[in-house]
């Protein structure tokens, strides 16, 4: 576990999101909210056939955007799902929409008077955005949540590989003081 050196409630760590006991955990999910692959096929393994029902409800969720729902069967109270942009090679308002993803979760945080959140690496799985870009996006997002929202004990990241880590790490390292 690596503690941030300037706020300890941002912590990064290795391991299987759909493990975390948290006030919620978030899916990097698909437009149409009905599953896929990644770490959305193994949070809906997860939680069985009723986070499916209510994501039906939903009728989708748009680029950028964000939607809450109950964890069933996961060990987290609530799973926010948002949908991360696809890399089209950085010219197409990708970061952007990729602050906008973690700006959009901390709204429904926020709302929800949720306590802790735990995040995996949005966008830089099939969607393909390099994780060395979309890390510093993320870390800002959460730093600016973290002192924005006094509600929030803890923002984890949730990385599937030590290599992603690693990556994480750095750019937190590398951050400098919040402004
Ligand atoms: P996207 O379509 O937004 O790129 P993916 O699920 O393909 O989403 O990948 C996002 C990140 O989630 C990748 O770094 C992937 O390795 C990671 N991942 C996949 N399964 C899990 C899991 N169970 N826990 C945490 N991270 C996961």
């Amino acid at each position: 576990m690596t503690q941030n050196p300037t706020d300890d409630r941002l912590v990064l760590t290795q391991g299987n999101l759909t493990q975390v006991a948290a006030d919620a955990i978030v899916n990097a999910a698909n437009t149409s909210l009905l599953g896929g692959g990644g770490v959305d096929g193994a949070i809906h393994r997860a939680a069985g056939p009723g986070l499916l029902a209510e994501c039906r409800t939903l009728h989708g969720c748009p680029t950028g955007e964000a939607r809450i729902t109950g964890g069933y069967h996961l060990p987290a109270r609530h799973v926010i799902h948002t949908v991360g942009p696809v890399w089209q090679g950085g010219h197409r308002g990708e970061r952007g929409t990729l602050a906008r993803c973690y700006h959009s979760v901390f709204e429904l945080v926020e709302r929800h008077g949720l306590r802790s959140v735990a995040f995996p690496s949005i966008s830089t799985g099939a969607y393909r955005f390099p994780i060395s870009e979309a890390a510093p996006i993320a870390l800002r997002e959460m730093r600016a949540a973290l002192a924005r929202l006094p509600q929030l004990e803890r923002v984890t990241v949730v990385l599937f590989s030590a290599a992603d880590l690693d990556v994480y790490r750095q750019a937190l390292a590398t951050a400098g003081v919040p402004t």
